[in-house]
């Protein structure tokens, strides 16, 4: 179906047409339920909401490497007491 105004530029369609005069946006790449969704920055409600992609963009990443990095820390500090403690 052709919008009255392309939900890609804001530009008037003329009735009928098949592809935005603007910025030739059409049914395949512009007007789809998913431009407008996308345009006002809600979830396409076709998509499943992903919960663990969520969590996983939202925290995932940059906890396991912040846990692995303080054991390594902690391992370089006991092994630098050791060495210590074998100097003296
Ligand atoms: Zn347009």
């Amino acid at each position: 179906m052709t919008p009255e105004i392309c939900p890609n530029c804001d530009a008037e369609v003329p009735p009928g047409a098949r592809a935005c005069p603007e910025c030739g946006a059409d049914e395949d790449t512009g007007w789809s339920q998913g431009a407008y969704c996308d345009r006002l920055g809600i979830p396409d409600p076709d998509e499943e909401f992903d919960r663990e992609e969520f969590v996983k963009n939202e925290f995932g990443p940059a906890e396991k490497p912040s846990r692995i990095k303080v054991i390594w820390i902690i391992t370089a500090l006991v092994l630098a007491g050791l060495l210590l403690l074998m100097a003296f």
